[in-house]
């Protein structure tokens, strides 16, 4: 079977990837160079954390096995290796209702002294949080190009700065990882940009141990609002500089720098662990998550265009969900049965939800 993958993104070289292994006659391509999209503004979680019971947890911790099965191949693709730390997350409060929700979660409640033997920089006011083992963190641009790399070598062909507009005749399958553009191929897909800031510090010794989040974070996440919405998600990187999120607002391919993003981003940095008001601002980046109008990715078939398959809508989890999405394109391409139910993710919930047949 020829599979043309439109898209060379964390999803798109994860699908290739995935497809690939099985056998099938591979072509990737995309308009920009390597990760021109999103995947080069992602800061690289693996969360299973801020995922509630459901068909999103459960491909997150198909995915989270995945990274683990994946890595050892994948780290001798790129020189330095894929950076796949299983660093753990924690997500702390200040108050005692945000104790009680986080008792809720599937975390391990940690109160004000463990927290800090987890993290001894945190501010003073901080309570406790909820700490999960399962979250990791991996470089995305580098296990991108692994995957990529890992595809041609069992036979795959990348093509780059080359535009797809309509969908190659010579393919038995085209796959849109298209991510946030998603919706110039197959039926009218509700999926649109959704912006994000990152800040950059200069480097850093290892101050900050693991991916740190206040709760508020979670709302955020699950919220469909198109407003600005910052809460602080904190983290180092093992080349040294901090990595301060997260925005989210849904302006369209707007690249305006926010001020407001940014100061708010920095204030909410400095509340959590204040030895971060001294530290220099190297940089400040933007990307386009490819939001989905109901929270899920979208996979599988277009249910009007013939040959076309969806992989995309992750929003800002389609790094760590990457490489379950490429499995289970890859097994429903192949008649393979799926690890996990695939109806929740499938392209047809729109035009039922529409009314418009299916
Ligand atoms: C600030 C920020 C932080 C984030 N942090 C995280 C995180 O910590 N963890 C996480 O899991 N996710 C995170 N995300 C989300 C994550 O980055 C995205 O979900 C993911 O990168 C989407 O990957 P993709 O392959 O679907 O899309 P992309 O990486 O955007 O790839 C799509 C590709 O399609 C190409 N393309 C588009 N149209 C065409 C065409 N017509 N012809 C050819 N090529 C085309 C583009 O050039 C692009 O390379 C974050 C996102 C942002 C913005």
């Amino acid at each position: 079977m020829r599979v043309t993958v439109i898209g060379a993104g964390i999803v798109g070289a994860a699908c290739a990837y995935a497809c690939a292994q099985r056998g099938l006659h591979v072509t990737v391509v995309d308009r920009g160079g390597l990760v021109a999209g999103t995947t080069g503004s992602g800061e690289g979680n693996i969360l299973v954390s801020d995922k509630e019971p459901g068909p999103e947890l459960d491909l997150a911790l198909r995915s989270n096995t995945l990274w683990r099965e994946w890595e050892a191949d994948l780290d001798r693709h790129i020189d330095g290796g894929i950076q796949l730390e299983r660093k753990g997350g924690l997500i702390v409060t200040r108050t005692s209702r945000g104790m009680r929700a986080l008792a809720e979660t599937a975390g391990e409640l940690v109160d004000e002294r463990a927290v800090r033997d987890l993290e001894p920089l945190l501010a003073a006011d901080i309570l406790g949080g909820a700490f999960f083992r399962q979250d990791m963190q991996v470089q995305p641009a580098r296990a991108a190009a692994a995957m990529l790399a890992g595809a041609r070598e069992l036979g795959a062909t990348l093509r780059l700065r080359t535009e797809v507009r309509d969908l190659p005749a010579d393919a038995d399958a085209v796959i849109n990882a298209t991510g946030a553009w998603a919706a110039q191929f197959g039926i009218a897909l509700p999926v649109e940009p959704r912006r994000g800031f990152i800040l950059v510090t200069e480097p850093l010794p290892v101050l900050i141990r693991h991916k740190v989040y206040s709760a508020e974070y979670l709302e955020n996440v699950a919220s469909g609002d198109a407003g600005l919405q910052t809460s602080t998600v904190v983290e180092g990187t093992p080349g040294g500089p901090v990595l301060i999120g997260a925005t989210r607002e849904r302006v369209g391919f707007d690249s305006t720098p926010s001020r407001e993003a940014l100061r708010k981003l920095a204030a909410g940095a400095a509340a959590l662990f204040p030895f971060l008001a001294d530290v220099r601002i190297m940089r400040s980046y933007h990307g386009f998550r490819p939001y989905s109008a109901d929270h899920l990715p979208i996979i599988g078939p277009d249910p009007a265009t013939d040959r076309l398959w969806h992989a995309h809508g992750h929003e800002g989890a389609g790094i760590g969900l990457a490489p379950a999405t490429g499995d289970l394109i890859a097994d429903l391409l192949t008649g393979a049965t799926p690890a996990l139910d695939p109806a929740p993710f499938s392209p047809a919930r729109f035009v039922v939800a529409n009314g418009v047949g299916a």
